[in-house]
């Protein structure tokens, strides 16, 4: 599932490569991608414009377009990239990792494409089909950016009620781009147990969490993405702390699979 520093490499990637290209084709005919948009609806909608602004909140993503165009919206599911092509046919991916074991790239496998002017294209690659493209999608349910939040915002969510805090950061309405791995790796650098109640949370814990959220972003859009987190390879049966040494535990919070160590990330109480 890609998290916020997936979806910030797609987005860059499309700020970078694919703004003020003009699109003379749309290859929309992806219906459960596309869906609920008929068949040429996106195209129809799109030839003709530019992509002006490539945005971002949480894990959504979606294109401004010129002339007063709709929003196009586009979700990356749970492994899909951004493959954007130059005229001359250099291509630049964003999104999802790259796994070692990637098979290389299959036209079936291009979900939605975009075609410019120039002869190159902007692409939604994604084996799994999980991925969605839209016009003008919601936004407005989502909390603020996880990489925008202010530290009284995020102190103020991260206290509040009693539910555990791991629950709480994957709530996508209270702080938005937070998923699994990210929310583990947050937990463990602040060493706050994930079952903690969030009414339980001092402001120093919620100084160290947001501390800790913002070096985890940072680290993890400068190295691909959640996977390369100090704790991610820990995250096993037998996993060891790398920063103590002692035994990692493993549990169901927040209705996710959640790792901890079981040394430093104690709930108090
Ligand atoms: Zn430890």
């Amino acid at each position: 599932m890609p998290e916020l520093p997936e979806v910030e490499t797609a987005r860059s990637l499309i700020a970078d490569e694919a703004l003020h290209r003009r699109i003379v084709d749309v290859d929309d005919s992806d219906t459960f991608v596309c869906r609920p948009h008929f068949p040429g609806e996106l195209q129809d909608a799109l030839t003709g414009r530019t992509l002006t602004a490539a945005r971002r909140r949480g894990k959504a993503l979606w294109c401004e377009t010129s002339e007063g165009g709709p929003d196009l919206g586009i979700h990356l599911g749970m492994g899909g990239r951004i493959v954007v092509t130059t005229g001359d046919g250099r291509a630049a991916e964003g999104g999802g990792p790259r796994r070692s074991d990637a098979q290389p790239r299959r036209a079936e496998w291009d979900r939605f494409t975009l075609k410019f002017a120039d002869g190159g294209s902007l692409v939604l690659f994604d084996k799994r089909r999980l991925g969605r493209v839209r016009l003008n999608p919601r936004t407005d349910a989502l909390g603020p950016d996880a990489a925008e939040v202010t530290p009284a915002e995020f102190r103020d969510l991260i206290t509040r009620g009693s539910v555990a805090v791991k629950a709480r950061l994957l709530d996508q309405s209270r702080i938005a781009g937070v998923g699994n791995l990210l929310a583990d790796e947050i937990l463990w650098q602040a060493r706050v147990s994930p079952a903690a109640r969030t009414g339980s949370l001092g402001r120093a814990d919620a100084d160290r969490l947001y501390r800790a959220l913002g070096a985890a972003l940072d680290s993890a859009i400068a190295k691909g993405g959640v996977h390369t987190g100090d704790v991610i390879e820990a995250r096993h049966p037998g996993g060891i702390c790398p920063r103590c040494g002692a035994e990692m535990r493993h549990g169901t919070v927040g209705g996710r699979s959640t790792w901890w160590c079981s040394r430093e990330q104690v709930a108090q109480g």
